[in-house]
């Protein structure tokens, strides 16, 4: 396809999805400026995110530093600047990498990966953001923290000096009630912020349950195959 061809493409999903947040937000009585959309680029080349900014998105997500370090040098060739999210489950020998590039790591889910990190981030100009990933149901080999690890991770985080604790990043899980999960994720948002009152960030929803997670709080939802299309799944 023609670089104006996909542009356009592109301009027409962006313009649905943002209908779709307002439209939420409106049902939920919420101003469609507390929520920021973060397009999930994974798979897709480093053009589109140049688009993408080109028609005004501000913020990107990927989940793999292989995938996302070269990605976001061409981007910055380009003269294109978006914040990066790390959204992806991150090794702690990847963090020296990651910390060059991302704005934000949506994905720390234990306290020696917090430590990794903010001795990595003292070669950053400022303080690295950082949301805690939540398992909703517990199953942590997927990603995310339970019980009271929730505290104790953010402790770690809110006490480095190169980091910022950011607020909780969740996915909801596929045989969930997307409302139940993203309320719950609420819930403990509320009782973060009573002990880290800056800490108001909650990256939930994704492109099949945004609609909710806008019910239940969200700040910042995730959308990769809604605005970029369907990835291919063998990889
Ligand atoms: C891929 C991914 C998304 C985007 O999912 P879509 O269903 O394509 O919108 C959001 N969050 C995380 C953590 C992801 O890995």
């Amino acid at each position: 396809m023609t670089d104006a061809g996909r542009r356009s493409e592109l301009a027409a999903a962006l313009a649905q999805v943002h209908e779709r947040i307002e439209r939420a937000c409106t049902a939920a009585g919420r101003p469609a400026s507390e929520v920021t959309l973060v397009a999930v680029t994974k798979t897709y080349p480093a053009s589109d995110v140049v688009l993408l900014a080109g028609l005004g998105v501000t913020d990107v997500g990927e989940n793999r530093d292989q995938e996302a370090a070269p990605k976001a040098a061409l981007v910055r060739a380009e003269g294109a600047t978006p914040r990066w999210h790390f959204i992806g489950q991150l090794q702690r020998n990847k963090t020296r990498s990651v910390v060059q590039y991302a704005d934000v790591v949506e994905s720390v889910d234990s306290v020696r990966l917090a430590e990794a990190l903010a001795r990595a981030a003292v070669s950053r100009g400022a303080p690295l953001d950082v949301l805690v990933q939540v398992s909703i149901d517990g199953d942590v080999a997927r990603g995310g923290v339970a019980g009271d690890d929730l505290w104790r991770v953010s402790d770690s985080v809110a006490a480095a000096d190169t980091l910022r604790l950011g607020g909780v990043m969740a996915v909801a899980p596929v045989d969930w009630d997307p409302d139940r999960a993203f309320e719950l994720l609420h819930g403990l948002s509320e009782r973060l912020v009573k002990l880290h009152p800056s800490a108001t960030a909650v990256s939930a929803g994704m492109s099949g349950d945004l609609e909710a997670a806008v019910r239940h709080g969200a700040t910042h939802v995730r959308i990769g195959t809604s605005l970029l299309g369907m990835r291919n799944l063998l990889r």
